[in-house]
């Protein structure tokens, strides 16, 4: 029979990966801390019609890569594309839309699209983001984004500057729905002028939501898009101009640089005024290391109580890739317990509790099997010290500490196994 093998896009992550998976999740949840946010976890099936609903039938999400199937019910679900789509659910859902305080939320975990797998670009994939809701204030948006600069320095990554190497915080004005139409409108005078230069799929998006336009990677539409982009005075409301104007000054009293990108749209339609994202300047097509913005619409949009919001997501498969490979070797046991005969096994094993319970990582011996092969297996494991007992150390009420590394054998009192042990271990 041919093995069965993982779906193409998903990947198993190995113990000498998940170190480093580790790593940045609690990094992550450091920084989260520091700055007042508190972890939200939502299921990974949603209805689909939160995502349709949220996301914008012109985004790319939605029309190509949705994971959508009918369950046995008969119901039209979809496994989470994005985060935030379904915190805002969980938000309205549990009437936090009704309270008037701020919730800053977290959260970490698998998203799912189906995309042409490649390099950092895979079916199930992991985030970590955040979602602040309930305050208008563009002060609210540079916390975000002061949050989202540390996160990436915890995680080892450098921020660049003009003319220096790292990666680029990209930032834009988007308007709000107001603005929204006028932006369109202009949008789609231009490429009418154009159409019969622009990719199908850029046709098609002109139908839907010329916008979507500016988000094609093909070179061609890209020289294209580049030339319309209407002058902001045509089309920005005066309180959409202060509250980004206020947003770049905060950050340049906080010396976050950025670039302003006015082609920078996101993928999705749900953002308004500031959106952002980090690039990695030589990755060509796929650079977006994160990104994210405010949507002061998608409360209301999904039945809340209107709120406003702002938020990120980070893409870890991008981190991984950007810090390079960084394999290490999985934390295994501490300790190993041997046993000298078979019928030992059962009191290595209540050994093994007692250390564990004093937490030391301990891994006791299961098998009928000489002392020599258990020795073996210690050394293998990258234990520092095994300790032995049989049936002559337990009439005499002691165990054996071996120290792996000078080879050096001692006896220690039952009664003060675990300190000595615990003892030899921080040394
Ligand atoms: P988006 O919601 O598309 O802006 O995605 C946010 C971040 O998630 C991106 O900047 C990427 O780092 C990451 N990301 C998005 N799609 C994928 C994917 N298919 N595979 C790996 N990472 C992804």
């Amino acid at each position: 029979m041919t093995p069965l093998r993982a779906l193409g896009g998903t990947s198993d992550i190995l113990p000498e990966e998940a170190r480093a998976w580790q790593q940045l999740e609690e990094k992550a949840r450091r920084v989260f801390h520091l700055y007042g946010y508190q972890e939200i976890r939502t299921p990974l099936i949603e209805e689909a019609a939160l995502f349709t609903r949220s996301l914008g039938e012109a985004a790319e999400i939605v029309t190509k890569q949705i994971y959508l199937f009918e369950d046995r019910g008969g119901r039209s679900v979809a496994l989470r594309p994005e985060g935030t789509a379904s915190v805002v659910r969980a938000f309205i859902e549990h009437g936090m839309d009704k309270t008037a305080s701020l919730s800053r939320f977290y959260y970490l975990g698998p998203m799912f699209r189906a995309e042409r797998p490649q390099a950092g670009r895979k079916r199930q994939f992991h985030q970590v983001g955040v979602e602040a809701l309930g305050s208008a204030s563009p002060y609210q948006d540079v916390e975000v984004l002061a949050l989202l600069v540390q996160i990436l320095k915890e995680f080892g990554l450098k921020m660049g500057s003009p003319g220096e190497p790292g990666v680029i915080l990209k930032l834009n004005n988007l308007g709000c729905r107001n603005d929204r139409p006028v932006m369109l409108k202009k949008l789609a005078d231009y490429f009418a002028g154009h159409l019969n230069d622009l990719c199908e799929d850029c046709r098609q998006r002109f139908k839907v939501n010329p916008l979507r336009i500016l988000d094609c990677k093909n070179e061609k539409c890209r020289s294209i898009a580049h030339g319309s982009i209407p002058p902001e005075s045509e089309w920005l409301c005066a309180d959409c101009r202060a509250h980004v104007d206020t947003v770049k000054k905060a950050l340049a009293a906080l010396k976050i640089n950025f670039e302003w990108d006015p082609r920078l749209v996101r993928g999705l339609d749900y953002y308004s005024r500031t959106a952002f994202e980090i690039v990695h300047p030589e990755w060509g097509a796929q650079n977006a290391v994160g990104g994210g913005g405010r949507y002061d619409d998608l409360v209301a949009m999904l039945g809340g109580n209107p709120t406003p919001a702002v938020g990120f997501a980070i893409g870890l498969e991008r981190i991984l890739l950007a810090l390079g490979e960084r394999e290490e070797k999985p934390q295994g046991p501490k300790v190993f317990i041997a046993t000298v005969t078979a019928a030992d096994i059962p009191d290595g094993m209540a050994l093994a509790e007692t250390a564990r319970r004093k937490g030391i990582s301990v891994v006791p011996n299961l098998e009928d099997r000489p002392l020599k092969r258990q020795m073996e297996q210690a050394e293998k494991l990258g234990c520092s010290a095994t300790v032995i007992r049989g049936e002559s150390e337990r009439a005499k009420g002691v165990v054996l500490l071996k120290k792996m590394a000078s080879r050096e054998q001692i006896e220690i009192s039952e009664g003060t196994w675990v300190e000595t042990l615990q003892k030899f271990l921080s040394e």
